[in-house]
């Protein structure tokens, strides 16, 4: 007993050491600003999932600010209209899945239920037929190629089922299988490029650098159609959660977050401090990776791990406008992979008809972009991508663009890169590291947190309910039986939590819908 008195004792000396150094540190910083701003939850950034997390708790009746470093909200959801009065998606553009692949709906895009909600019309892109115009070579049938494709598939489940590999990328195991089968070096070439043009696209990332097992685990639900917002743009939804925010302050640059002590301090680059019981960080893991935000204390190693291994691609797009389309306009789509350039840039290729101006949109991915000065060579890039489309279509004499428009998310300071992707080097559990909470203050959502909608919009909108459904349990505000539920799982290990406030999200998701 006398033990433990002077062990209190001990630790309330250190307590109270401690609260003078970090006091010191809030008073000086408060001593720039003018005052501190007091909220209940403050969120950093806002994208879809900080614009859905605050939507959700102003609902509840929880006092929100959303901080948001641009002078836009949306994020990595931005659609610009050119010239010509279209609007182009230079970030999300699809809606990956009107359905689920359990007939009863459970999977069903929570994005497209929203814009069910808010009548959001959308247009069908009809079926995405990769391989529909794609020309490997003379000497193979596209045939030939599809079904080197689906074998090199079954290949990689078998070889990456226990995970002995030395080496899970696709890279490594797409060598394996051009061994096995005794490919040539054309063979081998036109079997890497498309599947670099399919999974690559999708994850932003290299084949040496994607771990191929665990791409496959959870890639390999179908949840139907892939619709796009036509004549708006995929902000129409950021736009419409923006509007079910009370308070956003655009501008805010946050540059430090201080959570040693009950109430968590965060301070903008234009010296504003702000106080709030739980803070939020939504901002991309290419932001967190920079450590352009300064965490007091550093945040701890298991999440500084998980920050470091996950994989952040790149992927970026340029649209080309004409004043009439040069190609026959009655089809939906064409695409076509441009083999590699003299920049070493790849890309896919792909027109289409929807906002009715001829408009043909390239994608790059690969960290490529990174070693590349994009910005800087513009004229370099679009000279190659209007040389490869001659290639394609040689007997078309195809006119200069009228309009062309970039993006820029790896060179973007508040993205640097376009979104996660699962790198050889992450651990199972790192996405789920990246979502859990620090000293059960400092919470954190965005696509990355997501272990399986990762890199999707609607992956960042189930994050933030996530945490949504754990800042309501704390608030007491959740419904009976849940909290029931709740109270005897928390003596459970930290994987049941997350298995719990998974079970939540889904009943919040559930009672939202309703
Ligand atoms: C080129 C591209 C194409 C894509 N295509 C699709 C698609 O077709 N379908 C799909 O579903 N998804 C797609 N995605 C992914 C989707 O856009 C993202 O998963 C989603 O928008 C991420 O939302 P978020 O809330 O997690 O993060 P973000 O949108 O990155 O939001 C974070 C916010 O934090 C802000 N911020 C950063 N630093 C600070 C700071 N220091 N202080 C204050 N604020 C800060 C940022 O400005 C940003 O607004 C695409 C992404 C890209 C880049």
């Amino acid at each position: 007993m006398l033990i433990l008195k002077v062990l209190s004792f001990f630790m309330l000396i250190c307590g109270y050491v401690l609260q003078q150094t970090h006091s010191h540190i809030r008073h000086s910083a408060e001593l720039k600003s003018s005052h501190t701003t007091s909220t209940k939850v403050l969120i950093i950034g806002a994208g879809i999932s900080g614009l859905e997390a605050a939507r959700l708790l102003e609902q509840k009746g929880i006092e929100t600010i959303v901080l948001e470093a641009q002078n836009r909200t949306g994020g990595r959801v931005y659609s610009r209209r050119s010239k010509h009065g279209s609007m182009l998606d230079m970030g999300a553009r699809y809606i990956h899945g009107t359905r689920g692949s359990i007939p009863s709906g459970f999977l069903t895009n929570p994005l497209w239920d929203y814009t069910q909600q808010v009548n959001i019309p959308l247009c069908t892109t009809g079926d995405h037929n990769f391989l529909g115009l794609y020309p490997p070579s003379d000497k193979f049938t596209l045939a030939d190629v599809q079904r080197w494709y689906d074998e090199y598939l079954t290949f990689v489940r078998e070889e990456t089922r226990f995970a002995s590999s030395p080496n899970n990328s696709f890279a490594y195991n797409l060598d394996l299988f051009s061994q096995q089968k005794n490919f040539t070096s054309d063979q081998r070439d036109v079997l890497y490029d498309l599947t670099f043009f399919i999974i690559a696209d999708r994850e932003g990332a290299e084949l040496e650098a994607i771990d191929a097992k665990s791409y496959l685990d959870i890639t390999s639900i179908n949840y139907g159609e892939e619709p796009v917002i036509c004549d708006t743009g995929f902000m129409t939804i950021t736009n419409h959660l923006t509007k079910g925010c009370k308070d956003i302050r655009l501008k805010q640059i946050v540059s430090k977050v201080n959570y040693t002590n009950t109430l968590i301090d965060v301070w903008t680059t234009d010296g504003q401090v702000y106080r709030a019981d739980y803070v939020l960080v939504t901002v991309s893991l290419g932001v967190l990776k920079s450590n352009a935000i300064e965490f007091y204390p550093s945040l701890p190693q298991w999440k500084l791990n998980a920050i470091n291994r996950v994989g952040f691609g790149y992927y970026e797009k340029i649209y080309l406008l004409w004043e009439q389309p040069w190609w026959n306009f009655t089809n939906f789509y064409f695409f076509r992979p441009a083999s590699i350039n003299s920049t070493g840039l790849r890309f896919w290729v792909s027109a289409n008809k929807w906002n009715g101006i001829p408009s043909v949109m390239c994608t790059f991915s690969g960290k490529v972009i990174s070693l590349f000065k994009w910005k800087e060579n513009e004229n370099t890039i679009v000279q190659e991508i209007q040389d490869s489309i001659q290639k394609m279509f040689p007997q078309i004499a195809i006119p200069t663009p009228t309009e062309i428009y970039m993006s820029n998310w790896n060179e973007d300071v508040y993205f640097r890169g376009s979104y996660s992707f699962i790198s050889i080097d992450q651990k199972p559990d790192d996405p789920f590291r990246l979502s859990e909470p620090v000293e059960n203050r400092l919470l954190f959502a965005g696509e990355a947190t997501s272990s399986d909608n990762y890199g999707y919009s609607h992956g960042a909108l189930l994050t933030a309910r996530r945490e949504v459904t754990r800042l309501l349990y704390v608030y007491n505000l959740l419904p009976k039986q849940n909290i029931i539920a709740t109270s005897e799982s928390t003596k459970t290990t930290s994987t049941n939590t997350f298995l719990l406030v998974t079970f939540l999200s889904f009943q919040l998701l559930i009672v939202e819908l309703e």
